[in-house]
């Protein structure tokens, strides 16, 4: 084989818990994890040396400008681990085309890892009897971010810990979204020392987080209503105070009849949940109106992770 592309989906967080700060300076998260389908698609080839090229999808208007295009892609660090896992040479040339916002809060540089161990693993284990299993590819994910094992895996999943522990979580049908990016991106350990900052001048101890029941209940009886109502982001005051704009993004979605609305992870994307199909297509053509974000995109979920095309 020559060349193996797999497409990988973009995540929103539907709950984001941020417990205190640790010792070693994470924080302890209960993250709700939710695939939706807004993809990149990672090609790896057979090259003489480690190369990587960016590009925008196309129809897409995603800003690659400020991907790296050398060792430092986390495309290319995930290949560097499969193959010291499986003793080859990263001879591979790593083509990233991307549709999921740069920076926006919905894990792109983590997907396009995931999507690398997996067209990697294909690209150089034996297929008949092969080292690596989807399980070690996780486990693989965990050491270049805690987004990247979700991201291999899909669906809709619990994470406890940094958030790289997964349980998959119970859903029944499918959830309609409506997603709202904005000009430049926001750094996601910004957001987090911001959101530290917010807490220590209000003299807030953070709780430690649990999952939330009521969300997990709407996910498992398809209630979009319920769902929408028990979006969660812990994160949402700190990227607000960073980027106020997004208060009237977030704003212009409810009045627009939105049955659930946050900023996705650390931002600045935000996400709309529709009651259905219907609504959804309605709710991006009357946001698109308003001329609040960069672009608007639909998705649904959940999908499922990283797979070979
Ligand atoms: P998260 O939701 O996981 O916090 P994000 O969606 O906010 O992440 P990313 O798109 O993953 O942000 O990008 C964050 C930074 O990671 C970028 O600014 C870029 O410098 C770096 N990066 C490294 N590899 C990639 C990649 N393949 N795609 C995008 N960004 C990458």
């Amino acid at each position: 084989m020559t060349a193996v592309s797999v497409r990988v989906p973009a995540k929103v967080n539907l709950q984001l818990g941020v417990g205190p700060i640790r010792d070693d300076g994470y924080h302890d998260l209960v993250n709700v994890f939710h695939a939706v389908s807004l993809f990149d698609e990672v090609t790896a080839g057979d090259a003489p040396s480690l190369e990587v090229s960016v590009q925008a999808a196309p129809y897409s208007r995603v800003d690659v400008g400020g991907v790296p295009v050398d060792g430092g892609n986390l495309a290319a660090k995930a290949a560097g681990l499969v193959a010291a896992r499986l003793g080859v040479e990263p001879r591979v040339a790593i083509r990233i085309r991307k549709a999921i916002p740069v920076a926006g809060g919905m894990a792109g540089g983590s997907a396009d890892a995931a999507a690398a161990l997996v067209a990697c693993a294909r690209l150089w284990d034996d297929r008949d009897n092969p080292a690596l299993t989807r399980d070690d590819l996780v486990e693989l994910g965990a050491e270049l971010g805690s987004d990247v094992p979700f991201a291999v895996l899909g669906g809709t999943a619990v994470g406890v810990g940094r958030g790289e522990r997964l349980t998959p979580a119970l859903t029944r049908g499918t959830f309609h979204w409506v997603f709202a990016t904005a000009d430049g991106g926001l750094s996601t350990p910004a957001v987090y020392a911001e959101c530290d900052r917010i807490r220590a001048a209000q003299g807030e101890a953070a709780a430690q987080p649990v999952v939330s029941e009521a969300l997990m209940t709407a996910l498992a009886t398809g209630d979009a209503k319920g769902l929408g109502a028990a979006l969660a982001n812990d994160l949402q005051a700190a990227a607000l105070s960073l980027r106020p704009s997004l208060g009237r993004v977030l704003d212009a979605g409810l009045d627009l009849g939105a049955a659930g609305a946050l900023v996705s992870g650390s931002g600045p994307t935000c996400a709309f949940l529709a009651e259905t199909e219907e609504d959804a297509g309605e709710l991006a053509e009357a946001l698109d109106g308003t001329g609040v974000a960069r672009q608007i995109l639909r998705a649904q979920g959940p999908v499922p992770g990283a797979a070979v095309v």
